[in-house]
């Protein structure tokens, strides 16, 4: 097979970046002696599954796919990780694992949950231990990690900082200075659904479980099973916080009443009225 030439759709500044593929004789199987060449950050949700199929079609070699276990996974999740690591060693790519104290230990750690101002939880769950796996994996920054950021995900409004992501940055920080490529930056959904189409697996309807995110709003809290809300329930408990803010969610104060305001109609959600309670000593409470 002939070596072959990549090159980002959609110039930044005029410029394309274009490296070349050396091909090996060999057929695609998995290579754990090889020296990584390409490393994909998965949660295993619709962007970055079409992102290991991207780089399946461009017949890219020695190829790491790494899962951040934040332990905080909605419950399935695990399951469909286990599938889709099984996936990756069919093209011949090589799954991982990071480590971490896992979001139920931090928020032990620190009292409280991580906010949306405050979110501290990625950079514990996630960007530290992938540095830490790039460190002791790829020690010579040679890797060029691929992400699978697309613009189109941006939020409406002024221009974010999703809605400028860069197609490649030749010395990324947020990777420890290796070359970091985003080929789906200029992907919409219908183009990313067709890699995943064509990889035989079923676009999710839902953003991917991997953490019961700070950020969930109303349709990822709908799918929360009964074992998550136990979850997050018991770590309130533990932290003596609710998780989500209820100045946030109409009031609504714990993950029984955050589920509730979930699962109400736009302005229909109706708080709970705070129990009086009488202090004279003369009432059961
Ligand atoms: S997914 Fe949400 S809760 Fe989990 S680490 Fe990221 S921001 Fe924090």
């Amino acid at each position: 097979m002939e070596n072959q030439r990549i090159i980002c759709p959609g110039p930044i500044n005029g410029d394309r970046l274009a490296f070349e593929i050396e091909h090996a004789d060999t057929p695609p199987k998995e290579r754990p002696d090889w020296p990584i060449r390409f490393v994909i950050f998965s949660s295993y949700g619709n962007d970055s599954c079409a992102l290991i199929q991207w780089a399946h079609e461009w017949e890219l070699e020695s190829v790491a796919v790494v899962y951040s276990d934040t332990g905080w996974a909605t419950v399935g999740w695990e399951a469909r990780v286990t599938e889709k690591e099984e996936w990756v060693r069919s093209l011949g790519f090589t799954p991982h694992r990071t480590t971490s104290i896992g979001f139920r230990q931090l928020a032990r750690d620190k009292k409280g949950f991580p906010t949306q101002r405050y979110q501290w939880c990625s950079y514990v769950l996630k960007i530290e231990p992938g540095m830490r796996w790039l460190k002791e994996n790829d020690p010579n920054k040679s890797a060029v990690c691929i992400v699978g950021a697309r613009r189109d995900e941006a939020a409406p409004g002024p221009e974010t900082t999703r809605a400028k992501f860069p197609e490649y940055l030749v010395r990324s920080e947020n990777h420890g200075g290796r070359m970091m490529l985003a080929p789906m930056v200029g992907f919409d959904a219908a183009a990313r659904d067709a890699l995943l189409i064509r990889a035989g697996i079923e676009p999710l309807p839902h953003r991917s479980g991997e953490c019961k995110c700070i950020n969930a709003n109303k349709a990822d809290m709908r799918r929360y099973s009964e074992e998550d809300i136990q979850e997050i329930e018991a770590a309130e408990v533990e932290v003596n916080r609710p998780m989500y803010r209820p100045h946030r969610h109409m009031g609504a104060t714990g993950i029984r009443q955050v589920i509730r305001w979930a699962h109400s109609d736009r302005g229909k959600y109706v708080p709970e009225p705070e129990r009086e309670t009488c202090n004279s000593g003369w009432c059961e409470q």
